[in-house]
């Protein structure tokens, strides 16, 4: 590791163009459960590929149940000092974008510019017809499940209503990579925070930024594959250390 963390909180104290890229890891704090630690509620439910999704109506059904269930806690959580140590970074006038692999809109909540913010793995706070991209707000869905469409379908064209969010084997949304990328290779500093590094292609962003002369911060309470190519890893509570980095008074 090539900086100590004093020589990153004055690297990140003169840097213009920072790039803040978060995993579940920032949720937790927040009452959201990760989704590679133990015990949580994700990694007690089965993954529903996109294929899945669209050729069963069993699975359908299946996808619905579980995000019925996670809803509750995800529509109450708050973000939290994580989430607000970058808002501050954008208020500070240093931060070029945003880039999270989270769909619980923490981050939009904590109360980021739209045009920062990048969700690159979509969102729950609504759902979405496969077929003709009308929306719906998650409550609306929620409750239509809770009265019995336990798939629910679009009321204007009878597709398949799914959470707009992107599911292993769906195409990741192409113009929010195209800003990530061009973001991660703009950037003097890649602050990556809660994220196991292991989803691709999100976790090829800050190796991208490293390549293209960032210095690379890592804060994560486990290893990642990432963390020989990183200036710096903090291995500590991300609601403690992000202020501390970016020398935020709390
Ligand atoms: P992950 O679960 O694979 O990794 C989270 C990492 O954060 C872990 O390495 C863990 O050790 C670390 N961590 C957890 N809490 C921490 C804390 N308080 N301080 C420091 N480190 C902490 O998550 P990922 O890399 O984001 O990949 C999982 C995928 O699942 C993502 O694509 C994401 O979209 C999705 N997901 C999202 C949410 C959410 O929106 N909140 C929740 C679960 C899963």
């Amino acid at each position: 590791m090539s900086l100590t963390f004093t020589e990153a909180i004055e690297l990140i104290r003169q840097a213009p163009r920072i790039v803040g890229f978060t995993g579940a890891g920032i949720s937790t704090e927040s009452g959201i459960p990760d989704f590679r630690s133990p015990g949580g509620v994700w990694a007690n439910n089965r993954i529903i590929e996109y294929q899945e999704f669209i050729s069963s109506r069993a699975a359908r059904i299946e996808a619905w149940r579980q995000k019925v269930m996670t809803w509750p806690d995800m529509r109450a959580a708050q973000p939290n000092a994580g989430h607000l140590a970058f808002v501050e970074l954008e208020k500070r006038g240093q931060l070029i974008a945003m880039i999270t692999q989270n769909i619980d809109g923490l981050h939009q909540r904590a109360g980021h510019d739209p045009g920062k913010l990048i969700e690159l793995h979509g969102t729950m706070l609504h759902a979405v017809c496969l077929s003709c991209s009308h929306q719906i707000s998650m409550d609306e869905a929620v409750a239509r499940v809770e009265a019995g469409e336990t798939a629910p379908e679009c009321k204007k064209c009878g597709g398949y209503l799914k959470t707009a969010t992107v599911s292993f084997g769906q195409a990741m949304p192409e113009r929010e990579m195209h800003r990530a990328y061009e973001a991660a290779e703009n950037c003097e500093v890649f602050i990556a925070v809660g994220s196991s590094l292991v989803v691709y292609p999100a976790a090829y962003l800050p190796a991208l930024a490293k390549q293209n002369g960032a210095r690379l911060v890592i804060i994560n309470r486990t290893e990642t594959p990432l963390d020989e190519y990183a200036d710096l890893v903090v291995r500590d509570e991300i609601g403690k250390a992000l202020p501390k980095l970016i020398a935020m008074n709390v």
